[in-house]
């Protein structure tokens, strides 16, 4: 497993990590990651996964970096605070080590979540603040209100199947040397189906596979990490393909086959479910 560093934090995170929503696997899935180096697990309160997460990392919590997300729908000032005190309890750890505003609430200020997060990280109940599916524009009003540079990542969706949010998000981040986590970076599961329908994609990731002797999930993932703030958080309930995605890890694309890649994609974006 290669590492990045956490924005300017000087603590070193997994290029492939681990996410948990809809996981269902054993506790042995997510202790084969973190024995690899998988070793952020990412969940969140409306995930229903952090007591799953929490029982895993009985022993090992110390290898582990976590990272869970408050719900929009708690982005007021007690909220906040109560939201931080149920995933501790439910993880079963003092300390979340990055709690991300799951996606942006117009509704509550900013300000005003932001004032809990920072009692938090006071208190020691979280080392560091990141958000979520939040524009640049959101990421700047969130970094303001926070205190410059203490907003250290974004979570967004991004794959080679669905470009777009990060075509806007990562060119911001890797200029302030803000990590991003990269989720659905396999599409859900649903990327060989994708890849029958969009014939030049699917015969360009064919031809990629073939050149480097890794498989489709493994190319994908390794496109998606190409910057160097970028890692990725695939999910899965099996063993067999932790090991699979850890090790889209430790190689890197040629420049070749990375633009092959990403012109057969083209420029087709998801859209914003949260919006
Ligand atoms: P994903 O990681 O792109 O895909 C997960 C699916 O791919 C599962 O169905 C899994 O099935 C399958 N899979 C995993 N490895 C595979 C492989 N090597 N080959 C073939 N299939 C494979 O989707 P995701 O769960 O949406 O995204 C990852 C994580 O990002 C989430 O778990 C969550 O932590 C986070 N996330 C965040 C947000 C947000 O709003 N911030 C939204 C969505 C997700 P099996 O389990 O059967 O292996």
């Amino acid at each position: 497993m290669e590492y990045k560093k956490l924005a300017r934090t000087g603590i070193e995170i997994p290029e492939i990590g681990f996410g948990t929503w809809k996981f269902r696997g054993e506790s042995t899935v997510i202790r084969r990651a973190v024995e690899l180096g998988a070793n952020l697990i990412d969940t969140a309160e409306i995930y229903g996964t952090e007591a799953a997460v929490g029982s895993a990392i009985q022993g090992i919590r110390d290898q582990c970096f976590i990272a869970t997300k408050v719900s929009p729908g708690h982005f007021h000032y007690k909220d906040v605070l109560s939201a931080a005190d149920g995933s501790l309890r439910r993880l079963g750890v003092d300390t979340i080590d990055l709690y991300q505003l799951h996606w942006p609430n117009r509704s509550v200020p900013i300000e005003e979540t932001m004032r809990a997060m920072d009692e938090l990280i006071t208190a020691g109940k979280v080392r560091f603040a990141g958000v979520s599916n939040f524009s640049v524009q959101e990421m700047k009003e969130a970094d303001r209100a926070l205190g410059e540079g203490r907003v250290v990542s974004n979570q967004i969706k991004y794959s080679l199947f669905d470009q777009g949010f990060g075509d806007e998000v990562i060119p911001y981040c890797e200029e302030r040397g803000i990590t991003v986590l990269a989720y659905s970076p396999l599409e859900q599961g649903s990327f060989e189906a994708d890849a029958r329908k969009r014939k030049e994609l699917g015969n360009a990731l064919n031809r990629v596979s073939q050149e480097t002797g890794k498989t489709a999930a493994q190319v994908l993932l390794n496109w998606t990490i190409r910057s160097p703030v970028v890692i990725a958080i695939p999910k899965t309930d099996r063993v067999p393909r932790v090991d699979e995605n850890c090790a889209a890890s430790g190689w890197r694309l040629t420049d070749e086959q990375y633009a092959a890649l990403t012109q057969a994609a083209g420029a087709v974006t998801g859209r914003r479910w949260w919006t």
